[in-house]
């Protein structure tokens, strides 16, 4: 569990350099449906709104630095509280902000995977309300200001208690960190994410959109499916040139020297995600006891 931690304490680098944000930026996804982050700074992972008559939503809550100014934007918007959360995954960087908007009234909604590795966690499991208090394994739905929302189990990709949203009446989905636009993806074997499960859940997200399906990464700018197609191409590939040097024998050192993700380091790599880590990732799940299809 000390891994998340550690991702709070990797991105503090980021954090440091620009500091945690103070206020967040909205942009209009569709009608009544926001990404917000951190306007000013590192906000944490994106966050989405959908506002409405009946019921205000936010997918993740970012982090407890940063929860008063997402509460606010939030708030502004909305015109009235959050009644759900939606966590898409276990990170701090997206339900560090739970104990504060339950408090305020909000229920937390997650896969019970999240459920169980918060309440391990000191660091996250921070209080009355951090906690999920409804769980789910495999799917479920809002039916909510006349929209129906599917937040459906994407398993062992980042994380295993991956959720992506569905918002089917307005073709539009929240990857949470099963997507990084433009980014090398952070896969968290530690967590029960694994490279087979966030390229399956890639194309399960594929599956799911169209050409004009407007996705909300859980980092970088609003994405559409092509984005995503291109970003699970490099995987594979990377995945594949990874490999070639794994199965002639080669150690990890010996790979990270003949750098074989060069070609995608100008675009790809980036402070939380370098090129060498996305390499080691990619060795370690190669020749762990998991099997790769
Ligand atoms: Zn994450």
């Amino acid at each position: 569990m000390r891994k998340i931690a550690l991702l709070l304490t990797l991105f503090a680098p980021l954090a440091a350099a620009q500091d945690f944000a103070t206020s967040f930026k909205s942009t209009v996804v569709t009608d009544g449906i926001y990404m917000l982050d951190g306007e000013d700074g590192f906000g944490g992972g994106n966050v989405g709104l959908l506002t409405g008559d009946e019921y205000v939503v936010l997918i993740d809550d970012a982090m407890a630095p940063t929860v008063p100014a997402l509460i606010e934007a939030a708030t502004e918007l909305a015109g009235r509280p959050v009644d759900f959360v939606i966590n898409t995954h276990v990170h701090g960087d997206h339900v560090g902000g739970n104990e504060f908007v339950a408090k305020d009234g909000a229920i937390i909604v997650a896969h019970d995977n999240i459920r169980k590795r918060m309440s391990d966690d000191p660091e996250l499991n921070t209080g009355p309300g951090a906690l999920p208090v409804l769980t789910f394994s495999d799917a479920v739905t809002f039916h909510v200001n006349d929209r129906e929302a599917l937040v459906v189990h994407i398993e062992e990709a980042h994380t295993d208690g991956d959720a992506a949203i569905l918002f089917r009446g307005d073709n539009v989905i929240f990857a949470g960190d099963v997507m990084f636009n433009g980014l090398f993806p952070y896969i968290d074997l530690d967590n029960g994410g694994s490279v087979a499960g966030y390229i399956a859940g890639q194309k399960k997200l594929i599956e799911m959109a169209d050409d004009d399906t407007t996705i909300v990464p859980g980092h970088g700018p609003l994405a559409k499916k092509t984005d995503l197609e291109r970003n699970l191409a490099v995987l594979i590939d990377s995945r594949d040139r990874v490999k070639a040097l794994v199965d002639k024998g080669m150690s990890e050192e010996d790979i990270v020297v003949a750098n074989p993700l060069a070609l995608y380091h100008d675009d790809y790599n980036w402070g939380f995600i370098s090129t060498e880590r996305m390499t080691r990732t990619l060795i370690r799940s190669l020749t762990s006891k998991q099997v790769e299809p």
